[in-house]
């Protein structure tokens, strides 16, 4: 591989982005990624080598689960030391949430993983999928004074550049799909390549990746609406091994102050049980005692999740979980920045 050109792996785990539609009978089929290069001879103009890697069986993401993200990680992990970038190619419906988990699971990155995929299939005539895929190859060959210019896990997707762990897919069907409420985009893509630097994560360097495998599945979340049902509440704290339970509140934390509502939960956290209290809005943040609908949330000992969307605090908790550490610890780096996902 040379030396002076970026090396990009390109890891394919399925979604519609590498479909291609039979020309004569219209049914949509994966793409053979040993072909990339013939059928998208566009890449071959950007000053980098690409490799490729692919799942065995692609995967529509709605099937997306844990041991896939494991088998991700374990990708770029073995092939960490011969590349500059990753770009990985994913099903847009849960993208964020992958995108997100993996942000957790590779500590210390200081190279760019780079998330897209597409509405449409690459070989439908209308296509989103070559910009985004030519651009996200892009970014993630993007050196500055020969080191990696993007060191995160970001999400690509027209034309915009975000980091991965603030992403939320918005829209099923416009082109532009994904959206960053709580945070700057890291780059726009017009013209020129326009990169944010001040909003890129900068994490120190002289630390080694490390590979966080164990994520912990014991975990539930609630949407709270008006009129939410007790029985909802004690069902599901009637799991069996539940260890935490996301709660979305309403506005900036609020939530009924109904006495069983209160009691129930204080119970549930003397109990060790971690209560995460995240918005049900789009963009903004909890800041419990704003109110007095919340007030009490956080004199009971409930987390806050700030800012994080959804996607990130499922993906943070069951890190978390699988850290294994104690209550006081917990609270704390819930509720911290750990990898640019909250304010
Ligand atoms: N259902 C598809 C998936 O998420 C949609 C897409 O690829 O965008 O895999």
């Amino acid at each position: 591989m040379s030396k002076t050109k970026s090396n990009i792996l390109l890891i394919y785990t399925g979604g519609t982005i590498g479909m291609v539609k039979e020309f004569k009978t219209g049914v949509l089929k994966a793409f053979d990624f040993k072909t990339l290069l013939e059928k998208i001879p566009e890449l071959q103009l950007l000053d980098c080598n690409i490799d490729t890697i692919s799942f065995k069986n692609p995967i529509d993401s709605s099937n997306m689960n844990l041991q896939y993200w494991v088998q991700m990680v374990e990708i770029i992990e073995v092939n960490y030391n011969d590349f500059d970038g990753f770009v990985i190619l994913h099903g847009s419906d849960t993208m964020s949430y992958t995108a997100s988990a993996l942000s957790f699971m590779l500590e210390n990155l200081a190279k760019p993983v780079v998330f897209t995929g597409s509405q449409l299939p690459i070989g439908d005539l209308r296509t989103d999928a070559k910009e985004n895929l030519i651009t996200a190859v892009q970014v993630a060959s993007m050196q500055i004074k020969g080191k990696p210019a993007v060191k995160e896990v970001c999400l690509y997707f027209e034309y915009k550049l975000y980091r991965a762990n603030r992403t939320t897919k918005i829209n099923a069907e416009n082109f532009q799909a994904f959206a960053s409420l709580n945070y700057p985009d890291l780059a726009e893509s017009g013209v020129y390549l326009k990169i944010n630097n001040e909003h890129l994560l900068k994490p120190n360097t002289r630390k080694k990746l490390v590979i966080n495998k164990k994520l912990d599945d014991n975990i539930a979340l609630i949407k709270l609406f008006p009129g939410i049902n007790k029985a909802v509440f004690e069902s599901v704290f009637n799991i069996p091994n539940l260890k935490a339970l996301i709660i979305e509140t309403y506005g900036s934390g609020n939530c009924t102050t109904e006495k069983w509502f209160i009691d129930m939960l204080q119970e549930k956290i003397s109990d060790g049980i971690y209560i995460i209290n995240i918005t049900q809005c789009s963009g903004g943040s909890v800041v419990m005692g704003n109110y007095e609908t919340s007030s009490k949330l956080k004199k009971i000992g409930v987390i806050s999740g700030k800012d994080i969307t959804t996607e990130a605090a499922i993906a943070k908790l069951m890190y978390l979980l699988g850290l294994n550490i104690s209550g006081k610890v917990f609270k704390t780096m819930y509720e911290a920045s750990l990898r640019g996902e909250i304010t």
